[in-house]
């Protein structure tokens, strides 16, 4: 899946997005920034390149991602570094009150899990570090793009029925016109967002959207 350099507004794949982004990430700065890329565990066509500070902590991370792609009904979620479980509310098990720069490094791959229940798992890796300058709390460097989702009409899909896709149904998006007519509950119906939790428990959209 394709997507967008935030920086220049070029598009680029999935794989040559990282090595155009290290020609814009130099030195600038005096802030220790990560350079963390996130997809989808299940869904890796759902991918973000971001910067924050190494300073920053595992519940600002954890807000970002909510923000972006997460949050429906205010979940447990956990970081998982090194087999360690870093948990928004814990119950023996660390909490997210460390800082990134003291529990990752350069290269190191992680999760993040939302939702034990209806889980969704994200998977990230920090490509590298600079100092430079943030103004915002977490900067986007590039996203996907939308994935073209069609209902069986052909029209564009504006909604995933949850009961059909649960059911494991072929045709469980359905544009505006053929949710009007659609077999099951309106309840069942969620918006098509460009997220690796469309369809899942109420999610209906990030704040970024
Ligand atoms: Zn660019
Ligand atoms: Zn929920
Ligand atoms: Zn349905
Ligand atoms: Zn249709």
């Amino acid at each position: 899946m394709k997507g967008v350099c935030y920086i220049c507004n070029k598009t680029f794949s999935k794989a040559g997005i990282t090595k155009h982004l290290k020609t814009h990430l130099k030195d600038d700065g005096y802030i220790r920034l990560y350079h963390i890329r996130i997809a989808g565990f299940y869904d890796p066509q759902y991918w973000l390149h971001i910067e924050i500070p190494a300073d920053a902590k595992l519940k600002d991370l954890d807000k970002f991602l909510r923000d972006i792609w997460l949050e429906c009904c205010d979940h447990l979620s956990a970081f998982v570094i090194n087999d360690v479980y870093y948990v928004s509310i814990p119950e023996g098990e660390k909490d997210m009150n460390f800082k990134l720069g003291s529990v990752l490094n350069i290269g190191m791959e992680f999760y993040h899990l939302y939702d034990f229940g209806s889980q969704t798992k994200l998977r990230l890796k920090i490509m590298g570090e600079r100092n430079g300058t943030l103004k915002e709390k977490v900067r986007i460097l590039a996203r996907n793009n939308p994935p073209k989702i069609t209902c069986s009409c052909g029209e564009k899909a504006k909604w995933i029925c949850t009961q059909c896709f649960y059911d494991s149904e072929e045709n469980c998006y359905l544009c505006e016109r053929c949710a009007k007519e659609h077999k099951c509950e309106e309840e069942m119906l969620l918006p098509v967002v460009n997220s690796p939790r469309m369809g899942v428990c109420g999610y209906a959209g990030g704040i970024y959207d």
